[in-house]
């Protein structure tokens, strides 16, 4: 049997033909053809698939099931998504339904953030263990909590939203999602930005940064790399990112210990230098108990994550 994968992106369709153990026999990409609401993307994708059975030389009467990963909000009982900016899509569509009339074949979708954990978990940097976390640094910050083997999704499917996790209390900069002092806020490549912009002007620290900052011209790579090359003022911000992130893996840390933490995205390619001043911090301040054992890690599957946890739907919920 086979599995096939998509991760839905606003510009391109990651696809995938995976085994029954998720390596990836075959991956592919179609553009996403937004217009009309977007009422092309689900069967643009089953057209891809069903052109590259043959072209790639696969049955679909082998497939156990389709996996997709989208960008918004997923009722993952329901599989149905509520509105996802970059697709275009507005309003509650039937995802699960649709695509499942389409196919004939057995249908899971979450968001992209929650099939990357599970990527992760499944073959990635989790290696399998039953609790993981997944922290994703991009322009915004996405995340996944699996407990006990399952991905937690909550009520509402709002479970495991990481970057809309409060930790700036004096809510500096606004977030996407309306709110102030979201994680996404302070740590994401754009929290990165924000923070050296704020910093600059209240500390007038020297820096080699100065004329990106004064030209408004700051990127997250700058700082990153400025810091790298021993910069105090660079350093000091991301201490800042750092004790941000610290103080919410600790949180996540009493409510479900998760024995890996893994940093993905952008952002992350900073490695270890980001995540050894996140541990200094975490460690520090979190529940001894909680620290034992528990590691953080970078991510180790990159642009794969997405259709690997995909595929890994039917893995864990199809029999
Ligand atoms: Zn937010």
């Amino acid at each position: 049997m086979i599995i096939l994968a998509a991760d839905v992106g606003g510009t391109t369709c990651k696809l995938g033909v995976l085994s029954e153990d998720l390596d990836i026999l075959h991956k592919w990409e179609i553009p996403t053809h937004t217009e009309n609401d977007g009422d092309r993307i689900l069967r643009d994708i089953y057209e891809s698939f069903k052109k590259n059975a043959s072209l790639k030389n696969y049955q679909l009467e082998d497939v156990k099931g389709i996996g997709l990963g989208v960008p918004g909000p997923v009722d993952f009982e329901k599989g149905t998504v509520n509105g996802a900016i970059n697709l275009n899509w507005h309003g509650v569509k039937h995802v699960r339904d649709e695509f499942e009339k389409l196919s004939g074949k057995p249908v899971y979708i979450d968001n992209d953030a929650n099939a990357a954990t599970l990527g992760e978990k499944f073959k990635g940097a989790g290696q399998n263990e039953p609790d993981v976390v997944c922290i994703t640094l991009g322009t915004g910050v996405g995340g996944g909590i699996i407990a006990n083997n399952e991905l937690v999704h909550g009520h509402n499917g709002s479970g495991g939203e990481i970057g809309h996790f409060k930790v700036d209390t004096k809510e500096r900069f606004q977030c996407n999602c309306g709110r102030r002092g979201c994680l996404e806020t302070v740590a994401s490549a754009t929290g990165v930005v924000n923070q050296t912009y704020y910093y600059y002007e209240e500390l007038q620290f020297t820096t080699v940064l100065q004329e990106a900052i004064e030209n408004k011209e700051v990127q997250a790579k700058m700082v990153f790399d400025a810091a790298k090359e021993g910069d105090e003022f660079a350093t000091y911000i991301i201490r800042k990112v750092a004790n941000h992130l610290a103080y919410a893996i600790s949180v996540i840390s009493v409510m479900t210990n998760p024995k890996y933490v893994i940093i993905g995205g952008g952002v992350s390619k900073a490695g270890q230098f980001l995540i050894q001043h996140i541990e200094s911090v975490y460690k520090k301040m979190t529940f001894k108990p909680a620290i034992e054992g528990t590691k953080i890690v970078t991510a180790e599957l990159g642009n794969d994550a997405g259709i690997i946890g995909a595929a890994g739907l039917i893995k864990q919920y199809v029999k």
